[in-house]
């Protein structure tokens, strides 16, 4: 029995499923598991994607990545040191605390995202590949 197609691209990059295709895990883990946290499938087990188009192509998340973390800093410390009035030291230590625990999920998003931004959703190969499993 065909199952329905998830077409947001959206909820597709944060459950970090094949571009193409919505169905297929790119990572071979969960995030939070935190095994093997950077270990992503060669190809889509449903479409066949490929999830490594070229050498270096996920050179362009590490951009993405670098983006999200800095601002994401800054409003961090701005948030606890102006809002909730701590230390600048006890600001930057739960910081630090939160970027180890975040970094997988930040490193894994900016790869999804990445390849979303590459690779466009296809209504017909989903349909196609939704009827085989
Ligand atoms: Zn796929």
């Amino acid at each position: 029995m065909a199952k329905k197609v998830n077409k947001s691209v959206a909820a597709s990059i944060f459950n970090m499923t094949c571009p193409k295709c919505h169905q297929g895990d790119l990572f071979t883990t969960p995030t939070f598991s935190f095994s093997k946290p950077f270990d992503m499938h060669p190809k889509c087990e449903k479409c066949n994607e490929d999830f490594m188009p070229e050498p270096g192509f996920y050179y362009g998340a590490m951009f993405l990545s670098y983006i999200f973390t800095g601002f994401f800093c800054l409003g961090f410390v701005m948030f606890f040191h102006w809002g909730l009035g701590w230390s600048t030291s006890a600001s930057f230590g739960l910081l630090l605390a939160v970027c180890a625990l975040l970094f997988v999920a930040v490193f894994r998003l900016s790869r999804s995202l990445w390849i979303h931004i590459v690779v466009r959703f296809d209504p017909d190969k989903a349909a196609r590949v939704s009827k085989e499993n």
